[in-house]
């Protein structure tokens, strides 16, 4: 029998880091979960998919090269799963050296790690769309160039291509995940898509008057959490370590997934007006559910996105299963069951 192997999951706290978690242990891994040190454990996601108790915790700052080396050399991983940092664009803006630290040379700091104690093993990193910032036409394959939006954007970029240096170099078996937007019911409050369910759930069971938000044409390519993990993993299973976009090749704007979120929630929304007029209407009461604010735009925006992921469609056999509208009311429902329950959000 094989002997079985043991994956290390920065960021474990996070969406991506729970359904990876239960990807793991179906898989029959030892998952050790690192997370940052806090006074209160901070595992509603993990509690969620049934998977708290069988994870081994442990503490890690991806700003702490101590930490990171203490932490390969005491779990012995043989592959490495690089989700820990500060995830958000919007909070990017306003903390961008914070993000430089953790979701840039953290990930330095882990390659670095990982060559001096454990080069047998391999590293997936999360790397992100938002490197590419700007797109002028067509769909963006692994081949398109780099051009950040944000200190978000900027981190990332510098995480990406020390995993392409440390491969180079070193001959580490270290991946980039070039991922696209995605999303899932345990998805962190701070992002559009979970703020648009949580608040149109609170809506709907007459708690919360309106949902304000930003630009409703930005739109992205978002796709299921829990067909990016796989992706991961199967990034980790090939004999050589390569690059990959993780897409779902279509994009949608802010404006079409809160019109199919509050349709899952038995509200129907129009929209009329632009811009900053722009206006969601409640056909049914005539209502005003939805208004713009200035606040909630970004002081530089990538184009529209949206991802070419054919090389992992070839070379990984990966295809996402959940499309948009599947993913929309997954979101939509599991919220309003929250709010009607009275649960407490995560
Ligand atoms: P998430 O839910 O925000 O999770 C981020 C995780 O990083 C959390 O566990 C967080 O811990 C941890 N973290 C933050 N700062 C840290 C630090 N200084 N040291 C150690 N851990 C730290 O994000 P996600 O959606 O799961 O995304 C996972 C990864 O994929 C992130 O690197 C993200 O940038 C990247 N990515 C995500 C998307 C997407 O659309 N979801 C797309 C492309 C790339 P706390 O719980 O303590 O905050």
């Amino acid at each position: 029998m094989r002997a079985q192997k043991t994956a290390l999951i920065t960021g474990v706290t996070g969406q991506d880091g729970a359904y990876l978690t239960k990807l793991l242990l179906e898989k029959n891994y030892r998952v050790v979960g690192a997370m940052r040190r806090a006074s209160t454990l901070n595992l509603p996601r993990l509690a969620a998919l049934g998977v708290a108790d069988d994870v081994e915790l442990m503490t890690l700052d991806m700003q702490d090269f101590i930490s990171i080396t203490q932490l390969i050399k005491d779990v012995v991983p043989d592959e490495i799963y690089n989700l820990g940092g500060q995830s958000s664009v919007q909070a990017s803006f306003k903390q961008p050296l914070y993000t430089a630290q953790t979701s840039g040379r953290g990930t330095m700091s882990l390659l670095e790690a990982m060559r001096i104690i454990a080069p047998e093993a391999r590293l997936f990193e999360a790397a992100s769309s938002e490197i590419f910032g700007q797109n002028p036409v067509g769909k963006i394959d692994e081949s398109h160039d780099f051009h950040p939006r944000s200190p978000y954007g900027v981190a990332k970029l510098f995480a990406y291509w020390s995993v392409v240096n440390y491969r180079e170099a070193y001959n580490l078996h270290a991946s980039n995940g070039l991922m696209f937007n995605h999303e899932s019911p345990l998805r962190g409050m701070e992002f559009v898509t979970r703020k648009i369910t949580t608040t149109l759930a609170q809506i709907a069971c007459g708690r919360q008057q309106q949902l304000m938000l930003g630009n409703l044409d930005n739109a992205r390519d978002w796709g299921f959490a829990g067909d990016y993990v796989e992706a991961m993993w199967l990034m980790l299973q090939q004999e050589i370590a390569d690059d990959y976009i993780v897409a779902s090749g279509e994009t949608h704007s802010v404006r079409e997934f809160i019109i199919l979120a509050a349709a899952a929630m038995g509200m129907q929304i129009e929209f009329e007006g632009e811009g900053l007029q722009a206006r969601g209407i409640d056909i049914k009461t005539g209502r005003q559910l939805v208004s713009i604010s200035q606040d909630f735009y970004r002081p530089s925006e990538p184009d529209p996105l949206v991802g070419d992921a054919s090389k992992a469609h070839k070379q990984l056999d990966w295809r996402p299963k959940l499309d948009f509208e599947d993913l929309v009311t997954l979101m939509a429902e599991h919220d309003l069951v929250r709010a009607q329950s009275g649960q407490v959000w995560y």
